[in-house]
């Protein structure tokens, strides 16, 4: 018998072999509709557990906003990580407000404008981020939860009815 790891890892394995198109249009619909159901901002897990990766663009568009020099502001906030990527010093992110607002939200990092990226488009090449995130962030484990119910052999029916919506 698999442990549920293993379980979990067969599950995001199988999803590989699902058409493209098929799988997007699943994964964005759950989307929608589980972001109706839950508001970040009684959550701001993403924002306490796992910081983004500031691409450099990120970093001169704060920094500005901030009015210090990019090298200043990647020096007080950021560090770069195994691979290369810069990432925060620390977490929770310094730019997180007590009531969980984001201090930086209309000029924020992209990464953090489009996480838990389950309404990106080709899911299909992210899907080994889907399943770090759903440890994460409460929308990703309904959405991972709810897919295994309309990929299950079982539900193969359900699955065509939803694609003809
Ligand atoms: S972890 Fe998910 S649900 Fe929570 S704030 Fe981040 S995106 Fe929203
Ligand atoms: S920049 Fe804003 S959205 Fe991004 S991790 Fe920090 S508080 Fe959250």
């Amino acid at each position: 018998m698999s442990s549920p790891i293993q379980s979990k890892n067969k599950f995001f394995q199988s999803l590989k072999n699902q058409n493209s198109r098929t799988l997007d249009k699943v994964i964005h619909e759950l989307h929608d509709d589980v972001f109706k159901k839950i508001d970040c901002l009684d959550c701001a897990n993403c924002c306490k557990t796992t910081g983004p990766l500031w691409t450099p663009k990120d970093r001169y568009r704060v920094a500005k906003h901030l009015k210090v020099k990019t090298t200043e502001f990647e020096k007080s906030y950021l560090r770069i990580d195994e691979e290369g990527d810069y990432v925060l010093k620390q977490l929770p992110c310094p730019f997180l407000e007590n009531d969980n607002q984001c201090g930086i939200y209309n000029i924020r990092p992209k990464a953090c404008a489009e996480y838990p990226h389950t309404n990106r488009p080709k899911q299909k090449q992210i899907l080994h981020l889907t399943q770090i995130n759903e440890s994460i962030c409460p929308a990703v484990e309904s959405i991972i939860y709810q897919m295994e119910s309309i990929f299950s052999k079982n539900a193969k029916k359900g699955l065509q009815r939803r694609l003809k919506r």
